[in-house]
């Protein structure tokens, strides 16, 4: 099944930036994207959400957080709610990454409230599955990508077709070690089987990202793949001409 939208480029900027790093980045960024034909979007840490709206306005990246609380309000110590991330102009929040799944004990369920909550906001979640190095060698990856995306689908189906779902091998994230264009195919190819069963036709609307050591030299092939429809980008998205090679291999 192939998808003819627009590909998504979106950095992931994880722990890492301060006030004059995260300047000098978004400037090199709007001086070098000019009229991508890709959407883009970086996802960056919390405290820096008011810098960075300031900095990307105008422009064509979009501005993305990293999680997003499943409550609307009240006694959540440390977390930000749907609403408090579309007062600084928020379009994407990632839920459900393999980061937070391991350190923070996201469960499935979890981190499908958590997509609701951002639906409801009307920001769109990209939602994270993947697999461990142990569930692939056990032949299990399949079925931990459908357990994954299935929760979120059971729990917001009736407006899946909004969300983006992001392909991420856990021992490809930040391990320099990728999923060859084969291997993400096949795996997205799973994820678009199991989204058109929950959506009809209006899956091969939905974006499915790859990410997990996506860089300069790798993204091109992956990103002609039919069902990978843009890239989550961790390390690479901190370093701008890495970041806008990468974009122009999804224009
Ligand atoms: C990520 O953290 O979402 C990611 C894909 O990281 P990296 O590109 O560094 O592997």
């Amino acid at each position: 099944m192939t998808s003819p939208k627009k590909k998504l480029i979106a950095g992931n900027w994880k722990m890492n930036g301060s006030l004059a790093a995260n300047e000098a980045l978004v400037q090199a960024l709007r001086a070098g994207v000019g009229q991508s034909g890709c959407d883009v979007a970086v996802c960056v840490p919390s405290p820096y959400l008011a810098q960075v709206q300031s900095l990307v306005a105008g422009s064509p990246i979009a501005l993305g957080a990293q999680d997003v609380s499943a409550h609307a309000q009240g006694a959540y110590t440390g977390e930000q709610s749907a609403a408090m991330l579309k007062d600084f102009g928020v379009r994407y929040a990632i839920v459900g990454h393999s980061e937070r799944r391991q350190y923070h004990g996201e469960s499935d369920d979890a981190v499908a409230a958590k997509a609701g909550a951002a639906l409801g906001a009307g920001i769109t979640p990209i939602v994270c599955v993947g697999e461990t190095l142990a569930e692939r060698e056990a032949g299990h990856t399949a079925e931990v990508v459908r357990r994954q995306l299935a929760a979120v689908i059971h729990a917001n189906g009736h407006c899946i077709t909004e969300i983006v779902v992001a392909y991420e091998p856990v021992w490809a994230i930040g391990t320099g070690k990728t999923a060859t264009p084969e291997e993400a195919q096949a795996v997205h190819a799973v994820l678009r089987a199991q989204l058109h069963h929950a959506a009809g036709d209006g899956a091969a609307r939905i974006r499915i990202l790859y990410g997990g050591s996506m860089n300069a030299a790798n993204a091109a092939s992956l990103l002609a793949q039919p069902d990978v429809d843009g890239g989550l980008i961790g390390g690479a998205s901190l370093k701008a001409p890495d970041f806008l090679q990468i974009i122009a291999a999804a224009a």
